[in-house]
């Protein structure tokens, strides 16, 4: 009797963990169950990936989708819906909203909620402050939890653990990765003073400079050999980080943010203005190939678009009063697959940046690879798409992206998470669908 599955994935080209083969794939109960099915199965669902690459749900470890917050600019369901018309299965959301995901009772009202709104499938940070370290331990293991976030530097919201005593205590109150916003809080504030209200914008750069990230990232990893508890250093965004990570293997993952590998200084500030703020800065050619450099020699571990939100009006605030932080979760993929297309990394590459890195990073259990077993998330791409990206096809309320103008070559078609379509040609399909991810 010929084998009959819930939905079948036929003739496309599949990005697998040992190389890119031609074969078709079989889903049952949300999961893989085969790869390489026999002419004659059957299935309910049957989707022809003629002339398209099937990857694994394609993850973003790093958004803000604000909620609870402003929702005129982002909330769970809309930043989840540009994840999947953006190409994406799977998001990892942070911590930073107002207020902020800090105990049990926050945690399990997002758990909730997101199992509720979520369009993709959705890990949560945990936020760290001075008050919370003893609830640490446990926070870390509750359901859908990917690890506590730590913002050693300021950003956008209220939680900061700035100095050594306490950043020691975190590190000693679990076990898993913890991801850092690395940025020395002290140099920032002392520095302060040189930069005035109306300055250029590219003076984010020079106040928020290369020692200030190297700083951090060195006291980060000082404290991180001392009790032994890994680390995964977010957004690093200069050459001397990622040289100096290299000898902290045994302890550090790293990650790298699609605009520190595409957009450069000081352009970015004379044409996007408010619109190139965010933390870390982007900076100048240097710091660009040196981010290329560590994709193409395995030093990076995942990229991420740390998406994150703020409205028109706010970004239109002369310097430093326009918050930092740019939208990214919609067009993420498309970017990274027109750096494909430019030669600058393979496809190959890019997967393991987007599903297996996360998955080693955070500890996945059951996505990241196309292999039986796994959930059947995929991302369908049509890698000689061409498309330019509008703010108008920007479904967060805020509107706008920095990467608006740009011509894409390469375009995500289709995405699947568990076995169900959930986005199609630009379309959004049926109602959300989106869990909590498992993680080990
Ligand atoms: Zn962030």
């Amino acid at each position: 009797m010929p084998a009959h599955f819930d939905l079948l994935i036929r003739n496309g080209t599949c990005v697998l963990p040992w190389g890119i083969e031609a074969t078709d794939v079989g889903v049952r109960n949300g999961r893989i169950a085969a790869l390489g099915v026999a002419a004659d199965a059957t299935a309910d669902a049957t989707i022809d990936a003629k002339g398209l690459h099937v990857l694994p749900g394609l993850i973003d470890p790093h958004v803000h989708l604000r909620d609870p917050g402003d929702k005129t600019v982002e909330t769970i369901p809309t930043g989840t819906k540009a994840a999947v018309l953006g190409g994406l299965a799977t998001v990892f959301d942070m911590p930073n909203t107002a207020p902020s995901i800090v105990d049990t009772e926050r945690l399990a009202w997002k758990q909730d909620y997101v199992e509720r709104e979520s369009w993709c499938d959705i890990g949560l940070y945990v936020g760290g402050t001075k008050q919370n370290i003893p609830e640490l331990a446990k926070l870390e293991l509750g359901r859908g939890v990917c690890g506590i976030k730590i913002f050693a530097g300021s950003s956008t919201g209220d939680l900061m653990v700035e100095d050594d005593e306490h950043l020691e205590l975190v590190m000693r109150s679990g076990r898993r990765r913890i991801a850092y916003h690395s940025e020395d809080e002290y140099r920032l504030q002392d520095r302060k003073h040189l930069f005035k209200s109306g300055d250029p914008y590219s003076k984010h750069m020079e106040w928020r400079d290369e020692e200030t990230a190297f700083l951090g990232t060195r006291r980060l990893m000082a404290l991180a050999s001392k009790t032994r508890r890994p680390a995964h250093i977010l957004h690093v965004s200069t050459e001397q980080e990622l040289e100096y990570l290299k000898d902290f293997r045994d302890l550090a993952t790293c990650e790298v943010l699609v605009n520190h590998l595409t957009q450069v200084a000081p352009d970015c500030y004379d044409t996007l203005k408010g619109f190139g703020v965010m933390n870390p800065p982007i900076r100048g050619p240097r710091h660009l190939e040196a981010a290329w450099r560590a994709i193409n020699d395995g030093t990076v571990d995942t990229v991420g678009s740390d998406h994150a939100p703020h409205s028109r009006e706010k970004k239109l605030l002369p310097w430093p009063d326009c918050p930092a932080g740019l939208t990214g979760v919609q067009t993420i993929v498309p970017v990274m697959l027109n750096h494909v297309n430019a030669g600058r990394l393979s496809l190959t590459r890019m997967v393991d940046l987007m599903c297996s890195g996360p998955a080693r990073v955070y500890g996945v259990v059951g996505k990241g690879r196309l292999a039986a077993g796994y959930n059947a998330d995929f991302t369908l791409v049509d890698l000689k798409r061409q498309r330019r990206i509008e703010d108008s096809w920007i479904v967060s309320p805020c509107g706008w992206t920095p990467f608006a103008g740009m011509d894409i070559t390469g375009w995500p078609v289709g995405v699947i998470v568990r076995g169900r379509p959930v986005m199609r040609d630009d379309e959004v399909l049926g109602a959300p669908v989106g869990k909590l991810v498992r993680f080990g």
